[in-house]
């Protein structure tokens, strides 16, 4: 998980959070799974804020830090909306998001890490294994960091196996790159 920082929040959602808040939480009242992106001037939502949050990760996954090659571009409530309906529409909930790291359950608990926290250090956190691609809890951190580390993994599913052999294989091309630019590799935490 790349850190990341948080770009400026949309006029749009500045303007009718609040109130697209409110309704969905009246709605939510008889219809308990209740949710829509809203169409403002014939775009809906999800397309108009999709660019500033691709902006923010340089078109990467705001999780794995894969590119969007054979994924569509998801929105992901980071706290999911089914149980905190008031964050569905609050800027700093949402980040875009690749179909793979979208698959995670809604259970939530506050030791799952997120991209954007001032105090988030990928190092502070994570230790690449570059000989198994893995990334692993920090053996040096505090019991109360690895648990952390050790649940965003799991959420997230970062160590599958083709996200393992992807980092080893982009890391090899990274090293090899006479002139690299971060920004156009997918996983950058592990192309130290
Ligand atoms: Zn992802």
């Amino acid at each position: 998980m790349y850190k990341l920082k948080r770009a400026k929040k949309p006029d749009i959602l500045q303007e009718k959070s609040k109130e697209w808040t409110e309704h969905l939480i009246e709605k939510r009242k008889t219809e308990p799974f209740y949710f829509y992106w809203h169409i403002h001037e014939g775009k809906p939502l999800n397309h108009i804020i999709q660019e500033p949050l691709l902006e923010m990760t340089r078109s990467h996954c705001a999780f794995c830090d894969g590119f969007f090659e054979q994924s569509p571009v998801t929105i992901e409530h980071f706290k999911p909306k089914s149980i905190f309906p008031e964050l569905a529409y609050e800027w700093n909930n949402l980040f875009p998001c690749c179909y793979t790291c979208q698959q995670k359950s809604d259970d939530y608990k506050d030791l799952l890490l997120k991209p954007d926290e001032l105090e988030y250090e990928y190092e502070k956190y994570f230790y690449n294994d570059y000989v198994t691609g893995e990334i692993v809890p920090n053996p040096k951190a505090l019991v109360k960091d690895m648990a952390r580390a050790e649940y965003t993994i799991k959420v997230y599913n970062l160590i599958a196996e083709g996200r393992n052999q992807g980092r080893k294989r982009y890391k090899k091309h990274f090293d090899r790159d006479i002139k690299p630019d971060i920004d156009d590799y997918p996983y950058r935490y592990f192309m130290k």
